[in-house]
C-alpha cells in the first residue's frame, strides 16, 4: 500500500514537472523503464515517438513529414485502433518504422488488478507483434511494470511535448524539443485527433530544428 502511494505521488510528481528529465531517484525506483539512450550507444541520434495512433486524419499526414526529413519513428499504438485501420498500421510498418503495443483499450494500470491490465496488453497482440510497450498515462504500478518488463522492453521519454493538451501553445510544443533534445532523447508526440492543432505545427518545425543540429531520427529498435 505504501509502495503505491509513493509510486502515485512520484509519478504525478513526474507528470507535473513534465518539461524535465526524471530525476535519477524516479530512475532508480524502476529500473524496468527506458527513459533515454546514451550518447555512446546511439551517437547523435534522437528517438522520436507518436502514441495512440493509428488516426486516418493524422497518421498518414505524420509518415509523409517523417518521409520528408528522412527520418524513421515508433508508433506506439492502441490495438483497438489497429483493429479499425488495419491498413494505416500496415503502412506505419512499409515505411520502415518500428511499432509499440500501447494496450487495446488505454486503461490507466492503478486501481486495475494486475491480470485485467496485462490482459489488455495481451489483446492488443492480436493484432500487433513486438517487445516494445509503452503504458498509458504512465499510471501503473510496481507490480503491473515488473511483469510486463519481463517480455517488453518499457519505453518511457525524456521529452514530453504535451501536443495533446490544447491549453498549450504550438509554439511551447517545439519548445520542449528545442530546449531539451540531446543525443538518445526519446521525444513523445501523439498521432491523436488531440494533438491535431499541435502536432501540424510542432513535428515539421521540430524535424526542420534537429536536422540543423545533426541529430538523426532513428525507430527504436525491437
Ligand atoms: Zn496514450
Amino acid at each position: 500500500m505504501l509502495i503505491q502511494r509513493m509510486t502515485k505521488f512520484l509519478v504525478v510528481y513526474l507528470d507535473s514537472f513534465m518539461y524535465f528529465r526524471p530525476a535519477n531517484f524516479i530512475k532508480r525506483l524502476f529500473p524496468y523503464l527506458i527513459w533515454n539512450f546514451s550518447e555512446e550507444d546511439v551517437g547523435r541520434s534522437v528517438f522520436i515517438t507518436f502514441d495512440d495512433g493509428p488516426t486516418p486524419e493524422i497518421t498518414p499526414w505524420v509518415l509523409d513529414v517523417l518521409d520528408k526529413y528522412d527520418a524513421k519513428a515508433t508508433f506506439f499504438c492502441l490495438g483497438k485502433n489497429i483493429e479499425l485501420y488495419p491498413e494505416i498500421f500496415q503502412e506505419v510498418v512499409r515505411r520502415g518504422h518500428a511499432v509499440g503495443n500501447h494496450s487495446y483499450s488505454h486503461q490507466k494500470g492503478w486501481g486495475m488488478s494486475l491480470s485485467r491490465y496485462i490482459e489488455d496488453y495481451n489483446f492488443a497482440e492480436t493484432f500487433i507483434s513486438t517487445n516494445l510497450l509503452r503504458p498509458p498515462y504512465a499510471r501503473f504500478t510496481p507490480r503491473q511494470i515488473k511483469v510486463l518488463s519481463e517480455r517488453y522492453k518499457i519505453i518511457m521519454w525524456d521529452i514530453l511535448t504535451h501536443d495533446y493538451n490544447r491549453a498549450i501553445s504550438r509554439k511551447r510544443c517545439l519548445r520542449a524539443v528545442t530546449k531539451n533534445a540531446r543525443p538518445g532523447s526519446i521525444i513523445v508526440f501523439h498521432d491523436s485527433k488531440k494533438s491535431e492543432k499541435n502536432l501540424r505545427y510542432a513535428l515539421p518545425h521540430a524535424l526542420e530544428f534537429l536536422k540543423k543540429e545533426g541529430y538523426q531520427c532513428r525507430r527504436i529498435e525491437q
